[in-house]
């Protein structure tokens, strides 16, 4: 459904109205498209006391084609750009009536070495200087350290101030609005987060703001950052319309085969969805449409016997779902257990063959569609928001067990995405779910998509049992 106040305050016209009579204007949020530069321009670094990751940055920058510019609090970072051939200099605070062509595409910290919370002022003392110099749809990126147990003061006082960033990340989000996200990356000592570092600067993350991801295992580079998903098979559940369509799509984009599949009521949604992907995204006719209902007892056994015939497969996206809202005086016993059963037991189901029939490869990913409902509760949503905190739980639960054989399994939890599904909200309610987040807008179906994608990327081996909102940093649950 259309976002008309988005296009209205964003159309020259209506830029004026807004502006005459005060109104927000939320940006219109910039995504990848196929003929822009995905990165570009420069990043202002900063830092605290003893920053752990400049080589690994400086390597990303480097390989992205971003240039970088060094704030007082980073003094360090001069000398290694030097050694790795790159051009930097340093940062000039934005003066408030500067041009606008002075501005830096994204404001990356390094707080790996903050051990105690005096040393956070070196945030403030960046943020404080360059928030202002942030374009536009820039992006912010904060690397930390992990949480680890602590068996000392000085394990407690660092995990305080690494703790502490959390509050900062977020709160930037909000405070810089135009578009700008912030997200917090907690990467372990022997971790890679070039996977995350381009996805978080890039267009792809428009709608993932205040998120906080953990990095805590190596990962190998994929073979092409263009096409991270070539060579692998991926299944994705509701793939007929909506978000199931679009990650279907963004997969194959990706370089993945899918299979899309969904109910016999749908056959003809589904098929057209897989004609138009193979289309955009040749496969030679690889791509397949698979139609079961995940309700009954046999869809796993049949789904499996599809997948080995087709020779196995690599990502899972469990995304169909489905609402059955009345408050829990008024729902019926059918409309607690349909919205249970689809929503969180077939994916126990569905899982417990694939990987007890070893159908899912080793090194393989799970995404499952979680939401906002699961993790702040929503009215006339009990079935729904049981169902979707269950997969976070699921997903947490079953991360660490799947190690062995380098799966991963991470959850996705979009907020407000335009689709049929919120289309067919009430106006208020509606209107309340686009405009209470960082972003003043809903989400598109792709943004939910992208982050499938980029948590289904080999580059992403290091990343499990994380929850990612897909929500513009929504107010709700935040
Ligand atoms: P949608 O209703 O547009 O699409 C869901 C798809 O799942 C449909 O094609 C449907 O036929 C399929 N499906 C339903 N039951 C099935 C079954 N038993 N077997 C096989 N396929 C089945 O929904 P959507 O908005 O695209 O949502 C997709 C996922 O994202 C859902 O899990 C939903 O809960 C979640 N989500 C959506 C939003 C949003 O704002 N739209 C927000 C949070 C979470």
């Amino acid at each position: 459904m259309k976002d008309r106040y988005l296009d209205f305050v964003n159309s020259p016209f209506g830029t004026s109205i807004a502006r005459s009579l005060g109104l927000p204007r939320p940006e219109a949020l910039r995504r990848h498209r196929a003929d822009r530069a995905e990165f570009g321009g420069i990043a202002a670094i900063g830092a605290g006391p003893s920053p752990a990751r400049f080589d690994d940055l400086m390597a990303v920058l480097s390989a992205i084609g971003m240039t970088s510019v060094a704030h007082e609090s980073a003094s360090g970072w001069l000398p290694v750009a030097a050694r790795h051939g790159a051009m930097s200099g340093r940062f000039e605070p934005r003066a408030r009536d500067s041009l606008a062509s002075d501005r830096v595409e994204a404001l990356i910290f390094d707080a790996t070495g903050i051990a105690q919370s005096s040393q956070l002022h070196a945030l403030y003392a960046f943020f404080h200087d360059a928030l202002r110099s942030l374009a536009k749809n820039g992006r912010i990126v904060v690397l930390a350290r992990p949480g680890a147990t602590s068996t000392s003061m000085a394990g407690v006082a660092a995990a305080t101030a690494q703790h502490a960033l959390e509050g900062m990340v977020r709160s930037l989000g909000k405070e810089a609005r135009n578009g700008i996200t912030s997200n917090l990356l907690r990467v372990a000592d022997d971790a890679s987060f070039e996977s995350a570092l381009r996805f978080f600067l890039s267009p792809r993350s428009a709608y993932v703001s205040g998120q906080v991801v953990t990095i805590d295992a190596p990962s190998a580079d994929p073979q092409s950052w263009t096409k991270p998903l070539a060579g692998q098979r991926a299944l994705v559940t509701g793939a007929a319309r909506g978000i199931g369509a679009a990650i279907a799509a963004t997969l194959a984009e990706h370089g993945a085969i899918v299979t899309g599949l969904d109910v016999d009521a749908a056959r003809d949604a589904l098929d057209q969805t897989m004609l138009s992907i193979e289309d955009a995204s040749p496969s030679g006719g690889a791509h397949a449409a698979l139609v079961a209902d995940i309700a009954t007892p046999e869809a796993p056994a049949e789904i499996a016997a599809a997948l080995v015939a087709s020779g196995g497969i690599d990502i899972v996206v469990h995304n169909a779902g489905i609402t059955r809202d009345k408050t829990i005086a008024r729902m019926t016993d059918e409309m607690w257990d349909s919205v249970i059963d689809i929503n969180l037991l077939a994916q126990e189901r569905i899982d417990e063959v694939l990987l007890g029939q070893n159908v899912l490869r080793d090194d393989g990913r799970i995404v499952a569609i979680s939401s906002i409902g699961g993790i702040a509760g929503n009215r006339g949503q009990t079935n729904y928001a049981t169902s979707k905190a269950g997969v976070i739980g699921r997903v947490r639960a079953l991360a660490p067990l799947l190690r062995e054989r380098g799966v991963t399994i991470n959850a996705v939890a979009p907020g407000f995405i335009e689709t049929q599904m919120t289309a067919r909200m009430p106006f208020g309610v509606r209107e309340a779910g686009r405009r209470l987040n960082s972003m003043g807008q809903g989400g598109l179906p792709v943004d939910v998509a992208e982050t499938v994608a980029w948590l289904a990327s080999p580059g992403s081996a290091g990343i499990t049992g994380n929850v990612v909102r897909v929500c513009g940093q929504s107010l709700i649950g935040a």
